[in-house]
Order: C-alpha cells, then structure tokens, then sequence
C-alpha cells in the first residue's frame, strides 16, 4: 500500500464534485491533468497505475499558504495572549535563539504533515537554517518557497553575513533541483532592515529572477516609526528600495493607506492577509482588504507562524478573512465565500508565480479531496458555502500535489515518527532554553 505515496504515476480520480458536476479527472505520469469531464473513467481505467475512488468528495485545488514560518510550528502553544513586543522579546525570541538545524528540520516537516493533512500543497516561508526546511519540504512532498529571514539593522558587517547567507540558500535550492522547492529573497521588515540592505534583496532577487518575502505594515508602531525615521510611509520607503515588484509577497498590510494600496496596485504587489496572527495579536486594523481590490492588487492569504495562529489550516484562515473584512469594515458584503476561496488557492499561486490554484487540463495536478459525507458538508447546498464557513482541514481525505499522493484516505506515511520527532525537538529546545 505504501508504495503508492510520493511517487510519480498516472491516477484516475473517479467521482468527484468540481463546480457542481460530477467529474472524473485523469493524471498522467508527469504529474499534469491530462483529462477531466463526465464519464472519462471507461476511456482511462485501463491506462491509471492508480484509481482512487472519490466517492462524491469535493474537488478543489490545494491551498497556497503565502506566508508562514514553518518551524515555528515548535513553539505552538509556548506563549500566548501577550502584548506583541513582550511575547517577542520574553517568550519567542529567547526560544529561537537555542533553536539547532535539527529543530528547523523537525518543525517543518511537522508543519508540512499539518499542511498536507489540512490541504495544502505549497507554502511561502521565512526563517532562518532554511536548507533544513528545504530537506523537509523534500521529504514531505510539498511545493515550497524558501527565504532566509534577512535583518542587518546592527551594521554592514551584518548586512554582509546577511547577503553571504541569501547567496548561499539560493544556490542550495538551486543544487537540489527540484522544481517544487524554490528560494526567495526574505527581507524580514522595514524596521529590521536598512534601506541599503532593502536595495540590495531587490537587485538580488531581480538578478536571480526569483520572489521577495517582506512582512509590510503590521502595526501602527512600525508605519509611525518609518515615518519620524525616513520622512514617508512604508510603502513608499519599499518602493524607493525597488522591494514592491509583481514578484513581491508583503504580508499582514494591516495598516496600509488608500494611496499605499494604490502603489501596490500599481507595482503588482501580492498581499498576504493573515488575519488570525493580526487578531491574536491585536494589530487593531484590518488589511483594507476593499482598497487593495479596488486597486488591482492581488490579495491572497497566509496562517503566519503556529506561535501566533496556532495552526496552519487554511479553511479556518479563509473563514476568519471572510468575518475579519466584514467586521473591521462593517460590511457583511465584502470578501464573500467565493472570493476567499480564491484567496487561498489561484491567488496564492499567482502570489508566488506557481502554475497551479486551479483545476484544469494542461495544469499541474494539485488536487485535495474534501469529504461530502461529513455533518459540515451535510446539506450540500453550496458547496463553496460550506468550504469557507464549515469546513475545517479535518474534512480533507486526499492530498495530491504535483501528480503525487502525498495524503490517502487520510493516511500519510511516516505521521507517527513525524509526531514523535518533532515533540522531543520541541521538549529538548524548552529545556535547553530554561537551563541557559
Ligand atoms: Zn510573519
């Protein structure tokens, strides 16, 4: 039975529900839908290695969690409702200064076990030690983009360590050419990164082609202080760096203004909403989501890391989006279930220039599977509807990303060790930071 996971074959996904109809899809061998419609399972039943029975089960693209720091998946649960500063400067940042290469591994092939289980195919990630996650992500399956977490605030010779330590990942990741593990460039901020080193990630990135990781007006705090020190708002102070780009990924964007949404707009900016980190956190403002669609921009959605979320299920974050937008704006009308869907999958893909987030021929097959005989898809009459506001991760019976099964029925091979080594790494770092 095992050797149906991770590997390359072609798959018949045989009655499944897409947009209302009951289809079968047909995978080739090199992981792309070669056919989907009514009926093709007599056509293909002969040609699959593998036929999975579908059982009426929702099809849909997997999700993209466009911004995430996996390995934080260790520290779910350690330190909670706190001011943002306190909980960074007592709880998190003690912790992650015992973190080991071992620990970053085991965090995000524990965060990987959670995205597959909860039906999600790819994921944008800031960290540190990211060769680790790229040898999990891997492992796991699961698209990945990899950006080393870049803060040179304390001087050039930093900055400098900072570049070394970008150059190197990109060329790992480059090493291990795999066309589902990708590298970013991760200024982490504009308040931990200098405008030289904020020049530099953007030359860099555009040289090597590759995408900018950089969190973006998440507090008032950070937009009052860019103001008093550069004279100008956030956005601005990026855009004069060369960081907003169409390659760009800015996460949270609570605080934006009408004029910065625009610039967004304007340079193509993907904006990540990660609404359950901005609530626990207590940002006070909500992304302006309606400003940034207004302008164009391309907004898709993100869980955070497990220390501010706690989870990395992608239903739930679609969910809070949706209520988050109507609340803050007083609006029950705005990011409606639709909108939120495509928030977590197209846009996504868009976000971070992946060929998937949607189910069609000729696209890579990044298909997730979400039980119609559950109490919350029970009724079924919309099916977008429940997705958004009644379904949790728990309902996803299949994951498939890029052709492979990586989730079966619910089974993913090695949970057990998975579990287990992450909990000891987990265990060892409190200890390790206590005995200090
Ligand atoms: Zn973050």
């Amino acid at each position: 039975m095992d050797d149906i996971f991770g590997r390359q074959q072609s798959i018949l996904i045989a009655d499944v529900q897409v947009d209302g109809r009951f289809v079968d899809i047909f995978v080739e061998e090199n992981g792309i839908i070669g056919a989907a419609g009514v009926g093709i399972r007599r056509e293909y039943k002969g040609e699959a290695d593998l036929i999975i029975d579908g059982n009426g089960a929702i099809a849909l693209p997997g999700f993209v969690n466009t911004h995430t720091h996996a390995a934080m998946s260790l520290l779910r649960g350690y330190a909670d409702d706190m001011i943002l500063q306190d909980w960074l400067s007592q709880k998190i940042w003690p912790l992650e200064a015992h973190l080991t290469p071992g620990d970053i591994y085991w965090g995000t092939r524990l965060a990987c076990l959670e995205m597959i289980k909860s039906g999600t195919v790819a994921f944008n990630d800031m960290y540190f030690m990211m060769e680790e996650a790229a040898r999990a992500a891997l492992e796991a399956g699961i698209r990945a983009t990899l950006s080393y977490g870049f803060i040179d605030l304390s001087g050039p010779e930093k900055r400098e360590a900072e570049c070394k330590a970008t150059e190197n990942l990109v060329r790992h990741i480059r090493s291990l050419d795999d066309p589902r593990i990708k590298a970013a460039v991760g200024p982490h901020a504009i308040y931990t990164v200098s405008p030289e080193g904020l020049r530099w990630c953007a030359e860099f990135a555009a040289a090597e082609k590759i995408g900018i990781h950089i969190h973006l007006s998440e507090t008032e705090k950070e937009v009052n202080d860019c103001i008093a020190r550069h004279g100008k708002r956030p956005a601005v102070h990026l855009d004069e760096c060369g960081i907003l780009t169409p390659r760009t990924v800015a996460a949270h964007c609570c605080w934006l203004s009408l004029e910065e949404c625009n610039l967004l707009g304007k340079r193509g900016v993907s904006a990540s909403h990660n609404p359950s980190s901005n609530m626990k956190l207590a940002t006070n403002r909500a992304m302006p989501y309606h400003w940034l669609l207004q302008a164009g921009a391309n907004v898709c959605l993100g869980t955070d890391g497990c220390a501010s979320n706690n989870n990395l299920d992608m239903f739930e974050e679609a969910k809070t989006a949706a209520l988050l937008q109507k609340f803050s704006w007083n609006n029950p009308t705005l990011l409606p279930a639709h909108e939120a869907l495509a928030m977590a999958t197209v846009n996504g893909a868009k976000g971070l220039g992946l060929a998937t987030g949607t189910l069609a021929v000729g696209k890579p097959a990044d298909i997730i599977l979400v039980n119609t005989h559950a109490a919350c898809n029970t009724p079924l009459h919309n099916a977008t509807s429940n997705l958004v506001y009644s379904c949790s991760g728990g309902a996803v019976e299949t994951t498939i990303c890029d052709g492979r099964v990586l989730m079966l029925d619910r089974e993913v091979p090695g949970e057990e060790q998975i579990l287990s080594g992450a909990a000891r790494a987990a265990q060892e770092l409190v200890r390790r930071a206590q005995s200090a």
